[in-house]
């Protein structure tokens, strides 16, 4: 598996890839499955930014914390939704290993964005697949 976004997918929330010809190889050959978890939540792109309030994405698991875009709504729901379906979707399937961006409250592996009060550690989609067993290596 790899974030959709660096298999040059322009999934960002400012409408951009980035970009890594590897993955994008990888992708194309079957070797890799590009998820975006913003947009299996339905999201478009571009969108506003969105960051986590109140910890990380372990903590929206343990229902603590919020996920919040720029404008202030809380779209907590929608992306446990969306990460939900994707493990539900591949629940037979999850892959042993993960390549997913850095950065990003969603896909951050050790680093969800520095949210609003600066906390970091795993993302939302991070965390769930680490819950899972998928073994997660962070790619800035
Ligand atoms: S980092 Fe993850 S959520 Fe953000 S655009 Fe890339 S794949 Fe989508």
């Amino acid at each position: 598996m790899v974030s959709a976004c660096l298999a040059g997918y322009s999934s960002r929330y400012d409408a951009t890839s980035r970009l890594i010809p590897f993955f994008s190889q990888g992708v194309v050959l079957g070797y890799f499955l590009p998820i975006c978890p913003e947009m299996w939540a339905g999201w478009s792109a571009p969108r506003l930014k969105v960051s986590i309030l109140g910890g990380n994405g372990r903590d929206l698991l343990a229902g603590r914390g919020r996920l919040i875009d720029e404008a202030g709504l809380d779209l907590t729901g929608e992306l446990l939704l969306a990460v939900s379906m994707i493990l539900y979707n591949y629940r037979n399937r999850l892959p042993p290993i993960a390549y997913l961006k850095e950065g990003s409250p969603s896909c951050g592996v050790s680093d969800c964005g520095m949210g609003h009060e600066g906390v970091s550690g795993p993302g939302l989609f991070s965390a769930a697949l680490s819950a899972c067993g998928v073994q997660l290596v962070g790619v800035e």
